[in-house]
């Protein structure tokens, strides 16, 4: 799994086209997009008009809670490669856990059949709890390969991380970069951008691949799209790393995964 993707949150379907070409242009060559983002056909369509042979490409899509369920989530991944014109995903997620329906180990039963059809290659879960995680582990075949969680400087995980660590699950930030909201002008972060001469979207994800995590910003703006994957030919020192650990706040831009959908 490349360790820099390109996500597709809130890009329309008409607009996933043009991005996504931009980006496999740029160098991308793992791309995540979602059922419930709306826009697998145009995501699609980037992927098949590209001269990226589909081996070299890394698809993760997401399986939304309405269609969570044995027989569902079957329907569901069929449905979502029909739209991205695909026969096999690269990854396909649990998009949340939901524990008030209290489906989400039947859905996983569903995507450890779906692996075994050799639909998917490699199955996992997003924002899922170390709690939530723990059950999957004790009653599934197969441990997640991965879990995709809000991750970035002010909301730094901990906990999940050493989870993950301890279970051979990859951790997966999403909104890397906190949504460019607030994260991005932390003086902090700008002082360290100054340093390497690089800016602080750069700084925040080569902090996650210096700890070991996968990244998928998202941008709409061809100069910003390749400035997100330019991440080579610097590496912060010890001393940065202790300073933008010392950034976190727990503060998140998302919902909480321990209450959304838990009631
Ligand atoms: P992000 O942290 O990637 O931030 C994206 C925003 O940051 C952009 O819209 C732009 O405003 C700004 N930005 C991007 N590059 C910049 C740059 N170089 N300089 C300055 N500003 C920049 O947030 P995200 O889109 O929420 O998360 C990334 C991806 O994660 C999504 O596109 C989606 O694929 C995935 N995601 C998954 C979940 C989930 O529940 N599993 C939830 C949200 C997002």
């Amino acid at each position: 799994m490349p360790q820099v993707g390109f996500g597709v949150f809130q890009v329309p379907d008409d607009e996933a086209e043009r991005v996504v070409t931009v980006a496999l242009e740029a160098g991308y060559r793992s791309i995540d997009t979602a059922s419930a983002y709306g826009n697998e056909e145009g995501v699609g369509r980037a992927l098949r008009d590209s001269a990226v042979p589909r081996e070299e490409l890394f698809v993760t899509t997401k399986l939304w809670n309405d269609e969570q369920g044995y027989d569902n989530a079957l329907r569901a991944c069929e449905a979502s490669l029909s739209r991205l014109g695909l026969d096999y995903l690269d990854l396909y997620l649990i998009h949340w856990p939901m524990t008030a329906r209290d489906t989400y180990l039947e859905t996983w039963r569903a995507l450890e059949r779906l692996k075994r059809d050799g639909r998917v290659r490699s199955i996992g879960v997003s924002n899922f709890t170390v709690e939530t995680l723990r059950r999957v582990i004790e009653e599934a075949d197969v441990v997640p390969a991965v879990n995709q969680i809000e991750l970035h400087p002010y909301l730094q995980q901990d906990g999940l991380r050493a989870f993950h660590r301890d279970h051979g699950i990859r951790t997966e930030a999403w909104a890397p970069l906190g949504q460019g909201q607030g994260l991005l002008d932390d003086p902090a972060l700008d002082r360290i951008a100054r340093d390497h001469g690089r800016t602080p979207a750069q700084i925040v994800l080569r902090w996650h691949l210096q700890i070991g995590n996968v990244v998928i910003p998202k941008s709409v703006t061809p100069s910003r799209i390749a400035e997100n994957i330019d991440l080579s030919g610097f590496e912060l020192s010890p001393d940065d790393l202790k300073t933008i650990g010392e950034l976190d706040k727990g503060i998140r831009v998302g919902p909480d995964p321990a209450t959304f959908g838990a009631a």
